[in-house]
């Protein structure tokens, strides 16, 4: 099953939102769409579920246009918008029976069963939606876009705004799912792609400006700065700091909280360590911040 997209354009009054964008996702594949806010992600996959008609341009989902076989096409797409609506009074089963009723699927109780337990959501299946933590409303969400069992997932910032463990277990159940399917998946944190993806689409302002498998894009990230953020208990030494041989830079973001950038991650944090047990400095936290999108922008379009 595969999905192309052909010359997609689409403008809102003056602004060229998607400017002539091409490509291809394939079976069994998980094809990451990062970029940053704004950049046409959602606005592409509205386009290939049917739900936003493009100025220009062809989608077509295993060989059919989608645009004269409508029903057809829609019978193979599953979709989870980025907010995507839940009856937050329902309870789970309640909400996927009545999702199943609607697709007019036999044997409902059986697929539900499987649903659940496909997406872990076994010990608060007896919860009303509203009970539940974002990512547990995430987890009904990819149950609900499986139930006709689609085989192809567009999945839009499935992620965003769940906590590390949440989004650990979200994305294996994408990597589970994924492994029949092919799925497109939006987000604009690198780490993300690098956790699930084979190859990636980056976006900028509606254009592809990378089209890489998931080694490459790896090639490019390492030789993108990593952010640490290190705050002190008291007032340093900043020229020490910026002496350190890992850091290229050092941005005060308040009194005893700097930014600090460098290739090797591990390494910033290892010389953190050593200078401030040398100077008898106290460390509150230390921390990597996401790789910034934009930065590997810079290194993909040099
Ligand atoms: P992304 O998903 O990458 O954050 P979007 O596809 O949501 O980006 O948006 C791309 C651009 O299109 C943004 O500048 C956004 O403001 C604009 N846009 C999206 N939907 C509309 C709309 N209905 N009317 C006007 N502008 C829109």
């Amino acid at each position: 099953m595969s999905v192309k997209v052909t010359n997609l354009v689409k403008t809102y009054g003056t602004q060229k939102v998607l400017d002539n964008i091409s490509f291809e996702a394939n079976k069994s594949q998980i094809l990451g769409f990062l970029g940053p806010n704004g950049a046409g992600k959602t606005t592409t996959m509205k386009i290939i579920t049917g739900s936003l008609m493009p100025d220009s341009g062809k989608v077509f989902v295993s060989g059919m246009d989608i645009s004269s076989n409508e029903i057809e096409t829609k019978r193979l797409i599953g979709y989870l918008a980025e907010h995507n609506p839940l009856y937050q009074d329902m309870y789970i089963r309640e909400f996927l029976d009545f999702i199943a009723s609607i697709y007019k699927i036999n044997d409902k109780n059986k697929k539900i069963n499987q649903l659940i337990e496909l997406t872990g959501l076994g010990k608060e299946q007896n919860k009303q939606i509203k009970q539940l933590s974002k990512g547990y409303k995430q987890r009904v969400g990819l149950a609900q876009v499986l139930i006709h069992d689609p085989e192809v997932l567009i999945l839009d910032e499935p992620t965003s705004g769940l906590d590390p463990n949440q989004l650990r277990e979200i994305r294996n159940v994408i990597l589970e799912t994924g492994k029949n399917k092919t799925v497109i998946f939006s987000t604009h944190i690198m780490q993300e792609v690098q956790a699930l993806c084979d190859r990636v689409i980056i976006l900028n302002n509606g254009r592809i400006v990378a089209d890489e498998s998931i080694d490459k894009l790896e090639n490019y990230v390492q030789h993108t700065l990593r952010s640490v953020l290190v705050e002190f208990e008291t007032k340093i030494n900043i020229s020490g700091l910026k002496a350190l041989s890992s850091i290229r830079e050092v941005e005060r973001i308040s009194e005893n909280v700097f930014k600090v950038k460098g290739i090797d991650d591990k390494q910033i944090k290892r010389d953190i360590f050593d200078f401030a047990k040398k100077n008898d400095y106290l460390l509150i936290s230390i921390h990597n911040e996401n790789i910034d999108v934009d930065k590997v922008f810079e290194n993909l379009t040099h």
